[in-house]
């Protein structure tokens, strides 16, 4: 099962670690928890990415802003 995630972490098109073509695998919230996306799964790009002492943010130009927070209250 794929969690409903924000298209910039949870389309699956693009690894949202490596910016590489992904095709399946689509990190669930867990592990999203533990390291923050760096490219936005939807188009690829690098993404701006913060780090905080409680979790992270993370902003396509393109598909908008995610923070960690958004992705607990989907659990
Ligand atoms: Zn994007």
């Amino acid at each position: 099962m794929v969690e409903q995630l924000p298209a910039p972490v949870g389309a699956g098109i693009y690894n949202v670690y490596t910016g590489a073509q992904a095709g399946s695998a689509v990190p669930t919230a867990a592990q999203l928890g533990l390291e923050p996306p760096r490219f936005c799964a939807e188009c690829g790009r690098r993404m701006v990415v913060q780090v905080r002492p409680d979790g992270w943010w993370a902003q396509c130009s393109r598909h908008g802003h995610v923070d960690s927070k958004d992705l607990e209250t989907q659990r």
